[in-house]
């Protein structure tokens, strides 16, 4: 980006102080300033203002402050009432400059995987830019919108939710010409209590929808489908058929093509979908869709498929769980084909009352992937699920282990596992699994 400071004060309001020159970038991080930044002072746990000299020092040309901290008068700033609102509103105004389209994706999970999806197909057509990473909140998202080169013809933009009126501000902030719901799952039923409230918080997410605008939505999720919406809806989700979990990829057959995706799990292909449908939207031809998504650059740390040196099938998720995603997980290692299949399930975190329930209602998947052995991390699976596994497949196909010592597990995984065997990680990410990923793929 680049702005003057006299333009940055007509997009926030507020008064300008000092010079006005020219602004080349925004951070909020003293640390991670680069010389032309304007320097945001957020007020969160941390008081930015306090970081204003550190970040002159480290280059920063301006500041944007708020009225309660007084700057020395010749430092260049823009003063306003707020600056996290500030900051919103210059991410707003970069966007109205570069007018580009707007692609807005929330769900209770898959908004990251679907917004990389539809960022590969968009990009085989137009300058397109995506949320790096997953900077969906209200801070990510005006940085994402002010890190946008100035010729983006399309924005694929991540949007978070985790309380009612999120989305709603969200959307105003970015105005989608087309908005996305992944699906709906349990993430924050601690907070909301019930789906159907978590449906509502998402569907706010038409609030900023422009009027021709589509709302694409799974169409197996009532909660959605029949609710009485005043915006064009489109669904995905069906008319696929075909499907195929090999090692590194799914191939399935949609509208008479057939797709591989270098992902593991059958939810991928739902993303997948969702993705396709954009595409189309924008009149891509299947067959850029098709190579586009073939040649997915996938980011670590999802269900990931790994060798371990000695020969064991590792399928990596330990970046978060709940009871959907882990459902389809062990789904995924069932379908692998392998000599014994284990899970290494960790609690899932942030459930809230119905934890327990959660827990236990694992049983089912569990025993469908026909697993040698169970290993459980944490208190919640050993309180709630480890009961019941036991009563179906007796204690000794049951092992339980402490979040805070992962050694006996690891011994214990380690005695058990063979070459051709598969192995599941996945537990919320306070659990850290990944320090049994990281020994199964040092062991030797
Ligand atoms: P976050 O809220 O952390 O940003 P997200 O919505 O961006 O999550 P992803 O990062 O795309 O979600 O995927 C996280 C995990 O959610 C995946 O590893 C997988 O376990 C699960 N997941 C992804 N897509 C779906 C889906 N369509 N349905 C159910 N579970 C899914
Ligand atoms: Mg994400």
């Amino acid at each position: 980006m680049k702005l003057t400071l006299s333009e940055i004060t007509n997009l926030v309001g507020g008064y300008r102080q000092g010079a006005d020159l020219i602004v080349t970038g925004v951070t909020f991080d003293s640390r991670q300033v680069k010389p032309g930044d304007l320097f945001v002072a957020l007020v969160a746990e941390n008081d930015g203002h306090r970081y204003i000299d550190q970040a002159l020092a480290a280059g920063a040309v301006a500041v944007l402050a708020d009225q309660q901290h007084p700057l020395a008068e010749q430092i260049p700033a823009v003063i306003v009432a707020d600056t996290l609102a500030g900051l919103q509103q210059l991410g707003r105004g970069w966007l109205q400059h570069v007018q580009s389209k707007v692609v807005a994706i929330t769900g209770s999970n898959g908004k990251t995987t679907t917004k990389d999806m539809t960022a590969a197909i968009l990009a085989s057509q137009y300058k397109t830019f995506k949320t790096p990473e997953n900077f969906n909140n209200e801070i990510g998202v005006p940085m994402t919108l002010l890190a946008m080169p100035v010729d983006t013809e399309v924005l694929v933009v991540e949007l978070g939710m985790d309380r009612p009126g999120q989305l709603t501000q969200l959307s105003d902030l970015v105005r989608p010409d087309i908005a996305v719901i992944t699906m709906i799952g349990e993430a924050h039923i601690e907070f909301f209590k019930t789906r159907d409230k978590i449906a509502q918080a998402k569907l706010e997410i038409i609030h900023g929808l422009k009027p021709k605008g589509p709302l694409l939505i799974p169409d197996d999720e009532p909660l959605l489908t029949k609710a009485n919406l005043s915006v064009p809806v489109l669904t995905f989700g069906s008319g696929v058929s075909n499907i195929v979990s090999q090692q590194q990829t799914t191939d399935f057959v949609y509208q008479g093509e057939s797709f591989a995706i270098p992902l593991l799990g059958l939810y991928n292909v739902v993303n997948a979908l969702a993705a396709i449908k954009i595409g189309q939207l924008f009149q891509i031809s299947i067959t850029k869709i098709k190579n586009a998504l073939a040649n997915l650059q996938v980011t670590s740390n999802r269900l990931e498929y790994l060798t371990s040196p000695t020969g064991v099938t590792v399928l990596s998720d330990v970046y978060n769980a709940n009871p959907t995603a882990t459902k389809l997980a062990l789904e995924a290692l069932g379908n692998l084909p392998a000599h014994h299949h284990y899970a290494v399930l960790g609690d899932m975190l942030e459930l809230g009352e119905q934890a327990g329930d959660f827990h236990a209602q694992l049983a089912p998947a569990i025993l469908a992937a026909d697993l040698t052995d169970i290993y459980l991390v944490g208190d919640l699976m050993t309180k709630y699920l480890a009961p019941v596994l036991v009563q179906q497949l007796g204690a000794k196909r049951v092992h339980c282990y402490l979040t805070a010592n992962i050694e006996p597990l690891l011994v214990d995984l380690q005695q058990q596992l063979g070459t051709q065997d598969a192995v599941l990680l996945k537990g919320s990410h306070g659990i850290h699994l990944e320090r049994v990923v990281a020994a199964l793929m040092n062991a030797s």
